[in-house]
């Protein structure tokens, strides 16, 4: 049996969309000749979800843990309903459909991770053995499929397997950062000291070069002493990002009074689409990797205060993206402390 090749055999409903847009798929383990079924170690829920997920039942773990099982009973995938939001997986090749033998690099036994989003991924939980709320993973029994168009990477053998994890999960900030920032630019960062918002520095900071400069921005003292021991931002301005109007006036005033060339959202929190593109210059680059955007709010908030600015949405994937975030934390030794400290 054939499905599919972006698993539309899959959607229960409604009927004739794909997987992702789906309210329901289905997450039978009976796998098709051109899926992969995944024996599922860990979920690494989307910052959005988990922290939207944490607040609604008041970070108490059974309570996120039953929140959890429910979504995934009723939906066949980890599609937070509010957020909209999924994250990823690391797990173990269980089998992979005869069709796609050939075409694979992956043998049963590999330990992969996904690149798709948990929103579009087939998942069956048994289990979930244990929550790490500060890191936002769920260690899990549980099975899931890829389609035939599903991304993976094999897990690397110089990384743990949960640094590697937390890097793959925001692999697209920093690819897509490499590939916007040009030398000269300034660039905004906010949220810079979480995942992938330190990913970004660190990769918007190279790209700049001398002539450029890197402003992040973070919401505690904590976090900006530590950001500016790393040495990634040339100014790091402690704001809320949620206050436009404050951002606007600490980030001109950290870039000589000059509007921005790129800003870059990686908070997790809604409201902060307007703290984005007000320090941009008239055709400057607003990046939102934040899944907490809302495209209402940017568009008609850039329109309402006459920005003429280019709005870019932080698809979860660009070519090459898990290979060079893996390389910054290779040639990095002050981002590899970073996330080994953190997540490993
Ligand atoms: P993270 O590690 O939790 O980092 C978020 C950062 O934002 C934290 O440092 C946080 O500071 C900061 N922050 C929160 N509220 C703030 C505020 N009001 N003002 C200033 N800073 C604030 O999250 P992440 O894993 O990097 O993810 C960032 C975003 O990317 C999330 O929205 C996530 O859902 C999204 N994402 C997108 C994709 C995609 O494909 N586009 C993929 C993965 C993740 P505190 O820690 O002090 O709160």
């Amino acid at each position: 049996m054939i499905g599919y090749k972006y698993g539309a055999n899959r959607v229960i409903e409604p009927e004739g969309v794909l997987p992702q847009t789906a309210f329901k798929i289905s997450n039978d383990t009976n796998i098709s000749d051109n899926e992969i079924l995944i024996d599922v170690q860990a979920l690494n829920i989307d910052s959005a979800s988990f922290t939207q997920i944490e607040k609604a039942q008041n970070g108490d773990v059974e309570k996120i843990k039953k929140y959890i099982m429910d979504i995934v009973e009723l939906r066949g995938k980890m599609h937070n309903p509010v957020t909209g939001s999924g994250g990823m997986l690391i797990g173990t090749v269980e089998k992979i459909g005869k069709n796609l033998l050939k075409k694979t690099n992956i043998n049963i036994g590999d330990k992969i991770a996904t690149l798709v989003s948990l929103t579009l991924t087939p998942l069956k939980i048994y289990r979930i053995k244990k929550i790490y709320k500060d890191i936002d993973r769920v260690e899990i029994d549980g099975k899931a499929v890829l389609f035939e168009s599903g991304l993976y990477v094999k897990l690397p053998s110089d990384l743990s397997e949960n640094l590697a994890l937390a890097v793959l999960d925001v692999a697209g900030a920093p690819a897509q950062t490499s590939k916007l920032v040009k030398p000269g630019d300034s660039v905004l960062i906010l949220g810079a000291f979480g995942k992938s918002g330190v990913l970004c520095a660190y990769e918007a900071k190279k790209r700049v070069g001398p002539t450029g400069k890197v402003v992040g921005l973070v919401a505690s003292e904590k976090d900006k002493e530590s950001l500016i021991k790393t040495g990634f931002c040339n100014e790091v301005i402690l704001a809320n990002a949620v206050k436009p109007l404050e951002v606007l006036s600490k980030a001109l005033e950290a870039n000589n009074g000059k509007e921005f060339d790129i800003s870059i959202n990686c908070v997790n929190v809604e409201n902060t689409e307007m703290s984005t593109i007000l320090p941009l210059r008239d055709e400057g680059i607003a990046y939102f990797f934040s899944m907490a955007t809302s495209f209402t709010k940017a568009t008609l908030g850039a329109e309402g205060v006459g920005k003429d600015v280019k709005l870019y949405m932080g698809n979860g994937y660009t070519k090459g993206h898990a290979e060079i975030a893996l390389q910054e934390i290779r040639e990095s030794k002050i981002l590899r402390e970073i996330f080994e400290k953190r997540y490993a």
